[in-house]
């Protein structure tokens, strides 16, 4: 039996199982061992009877008195059960499980986990997790506690699915864990676990299913967690090395008095980091090399004017420019933002759109551009806007490459404020320029979050900024574009509740993804213009549009968005000379929803934001990285920068001393795997 022998083969699994399995993405026997479990029960108190306290979660361990089933008036099964040590006996009751009594025989020795609840004056198990001893004549004394999996000690829980459970799950693990280590040497190469400390996979997977405590599921996580940035970092870095050897990008001149003028031209100072990104992408545009660069900065910090300088170089040098945006709207608002700034050099401006074609020197549209556009002319900058879904640069990049002509430069940009550690890993064949510095003049954001109750009070604020002259966003999560249009009706139904909060003069604007486009347009440019005072709309404005005017952003269901996406809304305000705010509604009464929100109050960094949500919620949320083709991290600690950078330079440094993994047969093979998982296998 290998690492990849299916499932389907392993006895006492078969057919049906292994179809249900694959809900799990689990295939082969490797897979079931990858199975992590995402956290613990604390099952390792072990109580004796007599020592046993009410609403505390605990294990005990004694033989079983009497066992039988009950069956209620309603039909229902209950089973009853004695369970006694040598300090006492306890009451154990399960639900329509009529069958355990087949299983559990009077005089069997069990081991029980679960919530101790007081019946009246007597204390009952309710439902407890049970497993039987099979070596029960060590039971008498504790300390020589007999093995156990689903009781008396930490437990795993596993992400499950319909007919798969963590009991069966953890059974099954239990049973060829053994099986799959005996065939595995470890891949990773003496050197590296002895350098960073690290432990042998064989205790690592062991340890992550089944640890004695929480220090050896630490350690486990570690190891496990590093193979992943490991992995992930030495395939970025050797693709990266492959693309920059295979193609060839348009070589351009970039004459330093035209960017100077380009610059000098503009109405405002560019800033410290403006200046410094553009040096750079221009360094790259210099180069044979297609670039690769990501340029992060938060909301406003003004990366349109560094693409359109770098697009106007591109056109000096006789080569077309695309932009692509996520939303048709935005693609709107870059065309006309890019004429304003362009037209003075004679650059013609375009559009590709579904519902508009005409294309350009310059030629903006949605991400379909990418796919959709017929090149005739040579391109030589493609200019990516806003993605945070990873995915879509590996597409673009797919794209580019399968030209026969010269592959462009290419330019993604994003708002969300992705970590440098965490970008170089999940973007290790990207180049990274930041702009880290406002231009000068922005002001923050006052933020609260607003209990329910107040939300009447809220209107009237928002009423009497109108009143002043100013404008108001209403953010609602009521119909998003895959909806029907029985949602459209509803959402409908609530904007006109909402207009009754508001007197007659104050004019709202629905806003959502069913509209067609023209629809659209004419809303936004009635919130533009003045005509419309709030714009109630869903998060397709999560992105991109600009109106200066706008001083207040009310987001509902607040608790749906991540940190780091409710930093770029806020920033749709504050855009103009006026005071503005942020007020966040939302539902949610759990405790971590409410910190969560909380820190909007005080923190007006999108990279803190970021980093706080990454503790809290993990990255896949937070980043898109599910929909990413990252499905390998599955264990690795994103916000654990210290082990992200070790990760990398031990793939840097391997990637230089073997570049082939000639003498490392195991993490080439295992490599090699991973590698087809990934969005891009070039
Ligand atoms: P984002 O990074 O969010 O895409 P934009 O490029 O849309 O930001 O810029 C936001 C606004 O800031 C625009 O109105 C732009 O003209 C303006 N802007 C850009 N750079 C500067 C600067 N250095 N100083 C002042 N205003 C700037
Ligand atoms: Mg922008």
């Amino acid at each position: 039996m290998g690492p990849k022998t299916p499932i389907s083969h392993l006895p006492g699994i078969g057919q049906y199982y292994s179809y249900k399995l694959k809900h799990l993405e689990i295939e082969t026997i490797e897979d079931l061992v990858y199975h992590f479990p995402f956290r613990y029960d604390d099952f390792s108190q072990l109580s004796q009877i007599q020592n046993l306290i009410p609403g505390e979660k605990t294990s005990i361990q004694g033989t079983v008195w009497q066992i039988r089933n009950i069956r209620t008036r309603n039909g229902k099964f209950i089973t009853t059960a004695t369970v006694a040590d040598q300090t006492g006996t306890v009451e154990v009751i399960w639900f329509n499980q009529p069958y355990l009594t087949k299983n559990i025989e009077a005089g069997t020795p069990i081991s029980l986990s679960g919530k101790v609840e007081l019946d009246g004056h007597k204390f009952k198990l309710i439902s407890p997790q049970y497993e039987i001893i099979r070596n029960g004549s060590q039971l008498s004394a504790v300390s020589s506690q007999p093995e156990t999996i689903h009781t008396g000690r930490l437990v795993p829980i596993y992400p499950e699915t319909e007919g798969i459970t963590s009991k069966w799950l953890r059974a099954k693990i239990a049973r060829y864990l053994p099986e799959y280590l005996k065939g595995q040497n470890d891949f990773m190469p003496q050197e590296i676990l002895q350098r960073q400390k690290l432990t042998d996979i064989e205790t690592a997977l062991t340890k992550i299913h089944f640890p004695e405590n929480i220090d050896e599921v630490k350690l486990a996580r570690t190891r496990l967690g590093f193979d992943e940035l490991f992995t992930a970092q030495f395939i970025a870095a050797h693709r990266k090395k492959q693309w920059q050897s295979k193609s060839v990008a348009p070589q351009m001149k970039v004459e330093k008095e035209k960017v100077q003028g380009f610059i000098k031209s503009l109405p405002f100072k560019l800033t410290g980091a403006q200046i410094r990104s553009l040096d750079e992408i221009l360094k790259d545009m210099q180069g044979k090399i297609p670039a690769n660069r990501l340029l992060e900065g938060d909301v406003g910090s003004g990366k349109t004017v560094v693409a359109a300088a770098a697009a106007y170089i591109s056109h000096l040098n006789g080569y077309e420019v695309l932009v692509a945006a996520p939303t048709e709207i935005l693609a709107f608002q870059h065309e006309k933002t890019l004429t304003l700034l362009l037209s003075p050099y004679n650059i013609k401006v375009g559009i590709w759109t579904g519902s508009k074609k005409a294309k350009g020197e310059v030629t903006c549209g949605t991400h379909a551009l990418l796919s959709t556009f017929k090149r005739e002319k040579q391109i030589g900058l493609v200019v990516v806007d806003e993605q945070h879904r990873f995915g879509v640069a590996q597409r673009a990049k797919l794209f580019l490459q399968d030209s026969k002509k010269l592959t462009p430069h290419l330019l993604t940009m994003t708002a969300t404020p992705i970590p440098r550690t965490l970008a170089l890993t999940l973007y290790g064949d990207l180049d990274l320029s930041v702009l880290d510095e406002m231009p000068l003049g922005r002001q923050k954001i006052s933020t609260f979050v607003v209990p329910n109750k107040k939300r009447l009070d809220a209107y009237k604020f928002i009423e009497k900024q109108i009143k002043e002259g100013q404008q108001a966003f209403i953010l609602t999560p009521f119909v998003e574009p895959s909806e029907t249009m029985q949602t459209v009706k509803a959402a409908t139904v609530e904007f006109e509740k909402l207009k009754s909060h508001f007197s007659k003069n104050v004019k709202l604007g629905l806003l959502h993804g069913r509209l067609k486009s023209r629809e659209k347009e004419t809303v936004i440019n009635d919130f533009k213009s003045g005509k419309i005072h709030i714009l109630v709309t869903t998060p397709v404005v999560e992105v991109g549009i600009d109106v200066p005017n706008a001083t207040v952003m009310m987001v509902e269901s607040a608790d749906r968005f991540g940190l780091a996406q409710l930093h770029q809304l806020r920033g749709r305000v504050g855009r103009g000379e006026h005071k503005s705010y942020c007020l966040l509604f939302t539902d949610s009464q759990s405790q971590m929803s409410q910190k969560r929100l909380k820190s909007m109050e005080k923190v007006h960094v999108g990279f803190e934001l970021a980093q706080i949500d990454l503790r809290m919620r993990g990255p896949g949320e937070i980043f898109g990285l599910n929909q990413s083709g990252f499905t390998n991290l599955k264990i690795a600690d994103l916000s654990d920068e210290v082990l992200i950078s070790c990760a990398q330079t031990e793939a840097k440094r391997l990637l230089e001393k073997d570049p082939n993994l000639k003498k490392y047969a195991l993490l080439k093979e295992k490599i090699n795997t991973q590698q087809l998982e990934y969005i891009q296998p070039n």
